[in-house]
Order: structure tokens, then C-alpha cells, then sequence
């Protein structure tokens, strides 16, 4: 069962957003214009399908979404369609959630007893460099001899791998994660934090075509439309966590989300950049990640019910009628 509180808003929301002029509704395979019939009606945030709420056979397929994911420490916020949330869980957030369950291990603060005691039994020393779509982790005893292993396989801790080594042994293991999938997720997470603040009008709004690129790669989650890097993993202050928008460099303008993905005592902050209501998100993506000074202001609470553009009033609001997307 979907939580029915917050069904019941994202269908007033909805239908708040229906009721404007300028609302119309594609098919997206005819691409025509759909007829909406005035019944309770929802969309899926990361797939645009429409589901009526009045409909078992409808509400059948939709589903909590926990963003983060549960296993990261995450609430539920929204509600997505269940064919989403089961093939986004399965290809990009066990990714995320596989990497951040590593550096929990390494740290010692994974709430995986089986984990940790191999890892306390073996004594063994680590350290995790990320080198492009790997994360090198090396694991060391005392000082003695090297040995340098690249399994051909991803390995895990379970199975036979330490057998065979001596005391004294070092070696290094390589673990491969996918980026891309693990940015997929982020942006996700980002995207539906966004949506939680906002309301459907984060989706339809002036920069609707970013939006929908985000949804297509929601749907495509193994094509490269956000290749490019768009997080950080500075250490953002804890007044920061929730939605913000990056307001110095100017230039760089657009939403930043701040989340902590938590396994055990673990913790990992990430600022993850969403483009704004600026056509140069690209350019905020490379410079930010390149290490650019910048300072972010927090968007408060609002009421975003019966608002069509909660999002895109606050930025002008804001920033004095400053977004340039449809210049
Ligand atoms: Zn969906």
C-alpha cells in the first residue's frame, strides 16, 4: 500500500497543475494532446506515465520510493511507478548502495558484523583511491612482501579469497564500480528531492526540455545523458542539507542538493548539482566538479500545493526575473 498522505498531495498538486491554461498532456506514443478526465489522478516523477488514484487496477502499480534508497538511511518522499523504482533499484542504486557498503567496511562502521569481523580476524589495513570507473582499495598486513593482484572478476569479501596468504602478506584488490550508474543514482536522489520541495512544478516549468532529459535517462538508465559529473563530495555544512541554489558564480547558477547516504555509522555527503533555469548546465556540472568556489543559498519550506511554479517564481524571486531559458 502507498502512503495516502502523501498520494492525497501529489493528487491535489496535480491537478492544481492540470487546472493552468497552459497545461497539456502528450501521449507518448501518438504525441498527441490526451483529454484528462477530472478524476484523482497522479504521474510517475521519473517516467511521466499517468495513473488514475481511483483505480485499483491503476494504484496497483505504484510504489513508496525512499529517497536515498532505503539501505542508505532514506525516508519515503514521493511516490513512483513500481516498474521505475524496481528497475532503477536494481540497476543503479545497488550500485550506489554496493560502493557506499565498501567504504563502510573499509571504515570499520558497516553494520555487516560478517563484514567486519573478516576484516578485523584478517587485520588488515586499507586505504580506497578513486581512479576513474574504479575505486582501488589497498589492503596491506605489515610490510613484508607484495603481492599485486588484478582478479579478472569483481571480488567480494565472501568466499575463499584470503586463504593462501601468509601473515605479513600485502596485496591489492581492485573493485570496479560503474560511475555512471552511480551518478544515475545521485541524480535521481537529487531529482526527487527536488520534486518533494517543489511539487510537480519542478517538472513543468521553464526548463522543462532538462527535465525531460532527466526522465529519459531515468528510463534509459544505461545511456550516457548525464555523463557528465555532477556531484560533489566536499564537506557541505549540515545547514546546507535539502535544496539550495548555487547563487555565487552567477554564471553558474542551478539547484544544489545536498543528501547524506548513511549505512551503519557511516556517512557520506554529497552536493549534487540539477540544472537550474539557465541553459549552461553543463558548464556548472564541469566547473563545480573541478573545484570552483561557491556559495549556495537554502530554499525555505513552501507550500507548493497550490503553486504551478513554485520552483521557477523562487529563482526569479530571487534573482530578479534572472533565468534565461526561453531567451
Ligand atoms: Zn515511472
Amino acid at each position: 500500500m502507498v502512503n495516502s498522505i502523501l498520494l492525497k498531495k501529489m493528487e491535489t498538486n496535480f491537478s492544481h497543475i492540470l487546472q493552468n491554461p497552459s497545461a497539456k498532456i502528450y501521449s507518448s506514443e501518438t504525441k498527441e494532446i490526451i483529454e484528462i478526465e477530472d478524476r484523482p489522478l497522479v504521474m510517475c516523477p521519473l517516467c511521466a506515465r499517468l495513473f488514475f488514484t481511483d483505480l485499483e487496477e491503476d494504484t496497483i502499480h505504484l510504489s513508496n520510493e525512499h529517497t536515498p534508497p532505503h539501505k542508505l538511511g532514506g525516508d519515503i518522499n514521493s511516490i513512483t511507478c513500481r516498474t521505475c523504482n524496481n528497475m532503477l533499484g536494481g540497476k543503479v542504486d545497488s550500485e550506489l548502495i554496493r560502493q557506499v557498503k565498501l567504504a563502510a567496511v573499509l571504515s570499520g562502521e558497516s553494520p555487516d558484523l560478517n563484514y567486519k569481523t573478516r576484516l578485523e580476524r584478517e587485520t588488515l589495513c586499507a586505504t580506497i583511491g578513486e581512479t576513474g570507473e574504479s575505486i582501488w582499495l589497498n589492503l596491506s598486513r605489515q610490510q613484508d612482501t607484495w603481492y599485486m593482484l588484478y582478479p579478472e572478476k569483481e571480488q567480494t569479501w565472501g568466499g575463499k579469497f584470503f586463504e593462501g596468504f601468509m601473515k605479513g602478506d600485502k596485496f591489492q584488490l581492485k573493485f570496479t564500480f560503474s560511475s555512471h550508474a552511480i551518478g544515475v543514482s545521485l541524480l535521481k536522489i537529487a531529482y526527487l528531492t527536488a520534486f518533494a520541495h517543489f511539487g510537480y512544478g519542478f517538472l513543468f516549468n521553464r526548463n522543462i526540455n532538462v527535465n525531460l532529459m532527466m526522465m529519459y535517462q531515468f528510463s534509459h538508465p544505461e545511456e550516457k545523458v548525464f555523463s557528465l559529473k555532477h556531484w560533489i563530495d566536499d564537506n557541505i555544512p549540515d545547514e546546507y542539507l535539502g535544496v539550495n541554489i548555487l547563487v555565487n558564480p552567477i554564471e553558474l547558477r542551478a539547484f544544489v542538493v545536498v543528501v547524506d547516504l548513511v549505512m551503519g555509522k557511516h556517512k557520506q555527503r554529497h552536493a549534487v548539482v540539477l540544472p537550474g533555469f539557465r541553459k549552461n548546465w553543463r558548464k556548472t556540472f564541469n566547473e563545480l566538479t573541478c573545484g570552483v568556489e561557491f556559495s549556495m543559498f537554502k530554499c525555505p519550506d513552501i507550500d507548493f500545493l497550490q503553486s504551478t511554479y513554485a520552483a521557477a517564481d523562487m529563482w526569479d524571486e530571487m534573482f530578479d526575473g534572472d533565468s534565461d531559458v526561453n531567451k
